[in-house]
């Protein structure tokens, strides 16, 4: 049956630091409170039920809310009448050995480094990943977005790795979103055994003084080492391009020609295959802004540098929209 939905709908779980949602993305980040579950009582089965509805609805033409009109991931086709969870975003602490200046977290960490207590006010993930795992409710194809606070400090991440990558008859794919301050190899193991797997590192300076000034830590060089050590874990297996590095473009920090040059200088030194160039919208979810001019040249400048520099290179859909448009209005584009 052909209807109009998105894969996240279908088979989507979002454990953001609050709440647990369909999806994490940027249309669906305003408050529609049917769809975001709080962590309270049985909101596991609660977050099922409301999917399941959720799907029904989209067979009769209705999406789950306003924000899914504008988005580009909404599509109409014959959908997989399979609702396994296939598109997991893990996004359910706020704990970070860093504050970077765009951390969309900023609001609850106050611009603090978050460092975990004994007794965790966060959700425990392992026993719900756990939970699904025997309940046979995980796709074996599934993907799984693990983003932030930073996973490396994040106490269950080993147990949840390790529970996922041992599993049979699965073929799980991971996005990896680390700062790198910590070299983690359970990144390694899950890259080698997945060519869809990355590990996605925003580096956002060419220079230790900028790093420092970014992201509160002086850690430049650490990150350097680590990237270093990842490459060369993921060659053995092939999939160096699958180490990703990052530089988000932050007006009146690092938005600056010279900066850049020095970041791809530096990715080309150390063997970095794939680059990804972005521009801050993470505070803009937060306290809308409006679109700085200066921001779309440099976003284009690093494109060409990239391509000129033989890099493979991943963009973000929406951004490319916001350059277009000039605004961080996503509303202004609409696929559908
Ligand atoms: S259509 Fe977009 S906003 Fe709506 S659930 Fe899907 S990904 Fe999220
Ligand atoms: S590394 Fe991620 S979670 Fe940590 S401060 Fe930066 S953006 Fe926030």
């Amino acid at each position: 049956m052909s209807y109009k939905s998105c894969k996240f709908i279908q088979g989507g779980i979002a454990f953001k630091h609050d709440v647990i949602s369909f999806c994490n993305k940027l249309c669906g980040t305003k408050r529609y409170e049917n769809f975001n579950i709080p962590y309270e009582g049985d909101f596991y089965n609660k977050y099922i039920e409301i999917r399941e509805k959720a799907i029904e609805n989209c067979k009769k033409g209705i999406l789950p809310h306003e924000g899914c009109r504008y988005c580009p991931y909404v599509e109409d086709k014959d959908w997989d009448e399979d609702t396994r969870f296939r598109e997991f975003e893990i996004t359910h602490w706020i704990h970070c050995n860093c504050s970077c200046c765009y951390c969309s977290l900023l609001s609850q960490t106050k611009g603090k480094i978050t460092r975990f207590k004994t007794k965790s006010p966060y959700l425990q993930l392992f026993p719900i990943i756990k939970r699904m795992l025997k309940e046979g409710r995980i796709h074996p194809e599934a993907f799984f977005s693990i983003v932030g606070g930073e996973l490396t400090v994040l106490k269950e991440f080993p147990d949840i790795m390790k529970l996922l990558l041992k599993q049979k008859n699965a073929n799980y794919a991971f996005c990896l979103h680390t700062n790198a301050i910590k070299y983690e190899k359970l990144l390694s193991e899950a890259v080698a055994r997945n060519s869809r797997t990355c590990v996605s590192v925003s580096v956002d300076a060419g220079s230790r003084d900028l790093f420092k000034r970014m992201k509160k830590i002086d850690a430049y060089n650490d990150v350097i080492k680590n990237l270093k050590r990842y490459i060369q874990d993921a060659k053995k297996s092939g999939n160096d391009n699958r180490i990703v590095v990052k530089y988000i473009i932050v007006p009146n920090v690092n938005d600056n020609k010279e900066e850049i040059d020095k970041w791809i200088k530096t990715c080309k030194d150390i063997g970095v295959k794939t680059l990804q160039p972005a521009i801050e919208f993470c505070s803009h979810i937060i306290t809308p802004g409006t679109f700085k001019e200066k921001q779309g040249i440099l976003y284009e400048y690093m494109k060409e540098q990239i391509v000129v520099n033989g890099f493979d290179m991943i963009t973000y859909d929406f951004l490319e929209d916001i350059v277009k448009n000039k605004s961080f209005d996503l509303t202004i584009k609409s696929n559908n």
